[in-house]
């Protein structure tokens, strides 16, 4: 028999309705051995998340030394879903041992942790199944970074011993058994991180969208779904926004090759897009479009530039004077641009970062190109294929859309170009009807 290890996302956990699907999706197939859960999410769209409202808990600590108010509203929706469950556990003293911990403890990501940690509590007792705590099994260094190796080892020799297990998403433990969180959405890491500890046949990731689509449908109506998707591909496409599945989720699985079947919750039945290492559709020429707005542009100006040794690292060394993380850096002979998205750009770093290179580049001339979005055409059928940058640039003219820069990945994968904001939709659509599905003439 084969192991399916299924992390269930937000929507899929948001009240005992979605968790009932839920139990109905593990209780069909045997293989569903691993189950990974999210914390609750939105029940409807003005509903919030468990998450957000954990971390007000600990915004309130901090200011006022106390969550019991905030904590309140969690609380009633945990009872409530036990309720609807009719599970027999004593949550009632759980919440109370929560919520002191998060007044005790005050860090953000203990308090962040506590959505998972009691989802996967309540799903292990519907289930039947055992509750294994990820900070036992998932493990931080000192300094906050993930440590997978050992991660691996501990995991699969705790998972050995266990036939069917419920784990919390999103957390693990620094060496002091101190709760680390993942970045948001790292419930989808957790999922990846138990498929290589378990070898699992499959990993699916149960969502509430039937997967990838080729571009975003708020911006193409009705876009066609992508059945298979390549690593790579997956990278790419949701690190620039697609925002189905964590970027960094595919690291685990990466080892052992193992599909990630996206999935969706209220409509089990639907095939999903598979995330494997390489993919069969060999005639596709464009996988996917994603795109993302709020970037701008510094661009230095300086005469022989091009014959200076080490300018750029003079450049990027002041960005990383002040933590800011760039995008792309396209230059030209007597012309070096960084693009940076906005939110790198708050708390006075721009204007810090623009005096640093005034003072220590002496460029000719400086200036700041704000409001400009990227969008990433990705497909492995592009590589090697004259004409496509042809027909991609040819679409956003014939849209009158202007090209602010251009960035080719070095696979060939991935052309991203940067256009201004009031463009961004338009350019979507010309890139998708170009090469995904014509507009009939
Ligand atoms: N609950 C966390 C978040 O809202 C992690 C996750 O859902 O994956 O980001």
């Amino acid at each position: 028999m084969g192991i399916k290890v299924c992390k269930f996302g937000g929507t899929s956990m948001a009240d005992a309705n979605a968790i009932r699907c839920v139990a109905n999706i593990i209780k069909s197939d045997d293989e569903r051995r691993y189950v990974v859960v999210s914390a609750p999410g939105k029940r409807y769209s003005a509903d919030a998340k468990i998450t957000d409202m954990l971390y007000a808990c600990y915004a309130a600590v901090k200011e006022s030394g106390d969550c019991t108010e905030c904590f309140k509203s969690i609380r009633d929706r945990y009872m409530e879903i036990a309720r609807d469950l009719k599970i027999d556990i004593d949550l009632a003293v759980l919440l109370d041992n929560v919520r002191d911990n998060i007044n005790k403890s005050k860090t953000p990501d203990y308090a962040a942790s506590c959505g998972e940690y009691l989802g996967a509590v309540i799903v292990a007792a519907y289930l039947g199944y055992t509750f294994v705590d990820a900070k036992d099994i998932i493990k931080f260094n000192d300094n906050g970074t993930f440590n997978e190796e050992y991660t691996n080892d501990i995991a699969s020799k705790t998972l050995a011993g266990v036939e069917r297990a419920v784990i919390p998403g999103f957390y693990g433990a620094m060496p002091k058994g101190l709760v680390k969180t993942f970045s948001r959405g790292g419930s989808d890491i957790t999922g990846s991180i138990i498929a290589r500890a378990v070898q699992a046949d499959v990993y699916e990731n149960w969502t509430d969208v039937s997967g990838f689509m080729t571009a975003d449908p708020r911006i193409v109506h009705n876009p066609a779904p992508i059945s298979e998707l390549s690593y790579k591909e997956l990278r790419e496409l949701s690190y620039m926004g697609a925002s189905v599945l964590h970027p960094e989720s595919i690291f685990p699985v990466k080892y052992k090759g193992i599909p990630i079947n996206i999935k969706n919750t209220f409509a089990p039945n639907d095939r999903g897009t598979f995330i494997l290492k390489e993919v069969s559709e060999t005639d596709r020429l464009v996988t996917g479009i994603a795109g993302k707005k709020g970037f701008s542009s510094i661009l230095i100006e300086k005469s022989l530039m091009n014959t200076q040794i080490g300018f750029a690292r003079r450049v990027l060394s002041i960005l990383e004077r002040y933590g800011v993380s760039f995008e792309h850096t396209p230059s030209g002979i007597d012309t070096y641009s960084v693009i940076v998205a906005d939110s790198e750009l708050v708390d006075g770093k721009l204007e810090k970062v623009m005096n640093d290179i005034n003072k220590e580049i002496g460029p000719d001339h400086i200036e700041v190109f704000r409001n400009l979005s990227l969008i990433a055409t990705v497909g492995h059928g592009m590589a090697y294929k004259p004409g496509t940058a042809g027909r991609l640039f040819g679409a956003l003219s014939k849209a009158n859309v202007n090209v602010r820069m251009i960035d080719q990945g070095s696979s060939e994968l991935n052309i991203i170009v940067a256009v201004s904001n009031d463009d961004y939709e338009r350019a979507i659509q010309s890139i998708y009807h170009e090469f995904i599905s014509p507009i009939a003439q």
